[in-house]
């Protein structure tokens, strides 16, 4: 079983069904001039990335946590499943609020949906893998002039030009579980709701993250060398990758993250202690309603 994802930026783009290869070529330029300048950014649908987040919130200097809250809104990537996040257009309206009439204000710095239009990231796994292949999909959508501009490339040099590379990279880990949760369906069942809550902290909010892992609930919990913590914390790449390593864990049960045996043997009690209870509590009650098989019946 295969399972897919995409990278489209508009919800109502028509991805057409064929797909490329990065060798493909293409017809395609965006210029200042062009008559439909802005078209794209007036009404928009965007999903953003951890990376994304990460970069326009070191950006505008504020934390993702801020970013999140001022700039995004929360949307459900899957059914009773996990949760993505979006940009939030302007009030009342539906463009991009970086949108400027000279162009994009964050333009070095736009989100990977920007970045890859019209053309779309397909990615697409095999179960229980973590190995993704990509391919490519032209977004043809009457508003955008641009394909009728002369300029031929391949996706490849496409794919350079507008800096995708870093964003692809950095964002790999995360695609893939994205991928593998939307692939195994019902084996893997609903997350909890915590974690439901750890995989928007780990995915969005890597500034929470860090606090997070800083913290002494998280030292006591997990056996990470005291050098490799060091490491990590200072670092945003490095704690966003760790972030991925750390919802592998979360969200299939993958031992990335060793347990500090202590606190593990103990919670693994408590866990036992509360099924315990659990089991004696409805003994109890079976037992009480044999006495009495109408209790709790009106008369
Ligand atoms: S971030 Fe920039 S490129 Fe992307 S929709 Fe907004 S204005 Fe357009
Ligand atoms: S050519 Fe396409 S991508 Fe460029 S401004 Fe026009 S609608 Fe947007």
């Amino acid at each position: 079983m295969t399972s897919q994802t995409s990278d489209t930026p508009f919800n109502t783009s028509p991805v057409l069904p064929e797909t490329f290869g990065a060798d493909k070529e293409i017809q395609f330029e965006c210029k200042k001039g062009i008559s439909c300048w802005n078209a794209c950014c007036s009404n928009i649908d965007i999903s953003l990335t951890p990376y994304d987040i990460l970069r326009l919130a070191r950006r505008m200097e504020i934390s993702t946590t801020e970013f999140l809250r001022d700039y995004t809104v929360p949307y459900e990537m899957e059914k009773d499943g996990i949760a993505g996040v979006k940009f939030r257009p302007v009030e009342d309206g539906t463009a991009c609020r970086f949108m400027r009439p000279e162009g994009c204000d964050v333009y070095s710095d736009r989100p990977t949906a920007c970045r890859y239009y019209p053309v779309a990231l397909l990615s697409m796994r095999k179960q229980d893998e973590y190995v993704d292949r990509d391919s490519w999909a032209l977004v043809k959508e009457d508003h955008c002039k641009g394909h009728a501009e002369p300029r031929r490339l391949t996706i490849a040099d496409y794919r350079k030009d507008q800096g995708v590379d870093q964003y692809d990279e950095l964002g790999r880990g995360w695609r893939q579980l994205v991928l593998k949760k939307k692939s195994s369906g019902p084996s893997i069942g609903r997350p909890s709701l915590r974690s439901r809550q750890l995989f928007f902290m780990a995915s969005y909010d890597l500034d929470r993250f860090r606090a997070f892992v800083a913290s002494e609930q998280f030292r006591n919990l997990f056996a990470l060398p005291e050098p490799e913590l060091l490491e990590i914390l200072p670092d945003d790449d490095k704690l966003m990758q760790f972030s991925f390593r750390f919802l592998r864990q979360v969200m299939f049960g993958e031992d990335t993250i060793p347990f500090n045996e202590t606190v593990a043997a103990a919670r693994r009690e408590k866990v036992k202690e509360q099924i315990r209870k659990a089991e004696n509590e409805a003994a109890a009650k079976m037992a009480k309603d044999d006495e009495d098989p109408y209790a709790g019946m009106d008369d």
